[in-house]
């Protein structure tokens, strides 16, 4: 006689071959090509093999959990860094890494996932240039300046000229005179920071960047001489001050630095040598309380004086 290939239709005609709620009926081994198992259709419990995969369901299942709870958490990270910069309309906010130094590019990825981002990451230029034309959820990018199939400035150019919306922060360890940050700025970087910085100071920036800022938001500008004598100064850094522009002129900004103050003439000192200086000091304007600010030094030659922007920012 030839046996069926698929022999389940005459189990289920036999009840007392496989149900397992009859306590009279013994197992009754069924044979399939010739060997014989004890299992049937639903009676899971019969054999080791069957226990195994109760645990293979459990473990799917708590694994299943704990990815919903992490997919809750990362949703409540990225609602709340939203909030943050007050962007809740914003369904997704990540920022393309870009770095081919894998140890910097890791470390980096971690400070901003840290913060909230998502971040994604690409090594090369050319990978660069099409993850941000093709990804509309990239709200920014980190960009190193030396690639191994170009260079920051390049891309940054290639990006503004595609991509204007979004901001540009290039970041280096080796670029770091006053005329590469120049050139930087001027191919439509809107940042140009020095490795190494404090993971907040990256985060500020970016945030700052990101953020919905009220119209008019300018930043605090004030343009001294070599020794910290102030030349110029705009109207948020008069505020800052707590000085009208002309009350500010001609005082020494020095005068309104902190407990840091020799640090940073030797900052101004380094920044009048054409290096970009990056730095945090306490700001002591004139009858208010001290606070913490950001520095950008840039130092530029105007008719034969050596002059240096201070870009300061409250931390
Ligand atoms: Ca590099």
């Amino acid at each position: 006689m030839v046996r069926a290939a698929f022999p389940w239709p005459a189990l289920y005609h036999d009840r007392r071959l496989w149900h397992p709620a009859d306590p009279g009926t013994p197992a009754v081994p069924f044979r399939r090509d010739g060997q014989e198992s004890c299992s049937t259709p639903d009676d899971p419990g019969s054999t080791p093999k069957s226990g195994g995969v109760r645990a293979r369901s459990e473990s799917i299942r708590s694994r299943a959990d704990e990815l919903l709870d992490r997919s809750a958490a990362l949703i409540e990270r990225s609602r709340a860094l939203r909030q943050r910069i007050g962007r809740p309309d914003w369904p997704e906010v990540a920022v393309l890494n870009v770095e081919d130094h894998e140890p910097a590019r890791f470390l980096r990825t971690r400070i901003l996932e840290g913060a909230g981002y998502t971040v994604k990451e690409c090594d090369s230029a050319g990978d660069a240039f099409e993850a941000a034309l093709g990804d509309p959820s990239i709200k920014l990018v980190l960009l190193d300046v030396g690639l191994p199939d170009g260079d920051g400035f390049q891309l940054c150019e290639q990006l503004k000229a595609h991509r204007a919306d979004v901001p540009v922060v290039m970041i280096t360890s080796i670029y770091r005179s006053a005329t590469a940050r120049r050139q930087g700025l001027d191919l439509g970087a809107d940042e140009y920071l020095l490795e190494p910085l404090p993971g907040h100071r990256l985060i500020g920036t970016i945030d700052r960047l990101l953020m919905e800022s009220p119209p008019g938001s300018k930043p605090a500008i004030i343009t001294t001489d070599g020794t910290g004598t102030i030349l110029a100064l705009n109207e948020p850094a008069g505020r800052l001050l707590n000085l009208s522009v002309r009350g500010a002129i001609g005082r020494s900004l020095l005068l309104f630095v902190g407990a840091e103050r020799d640090r940073v003439a030797r900052g101004l000192q380094l920044a009048a040598s054409g290096q970009v200086v990056q730095d945090e000091m306490t700001l002591v304007p004139r009858e208010r309380k001290r606070f913490k600010v950001e520095v950008d030094l840039n130092g530029s030659e105007q008719s034969d004086q050596s002059t240096v922007e201070w870009k300061i920012q409250p931390l």
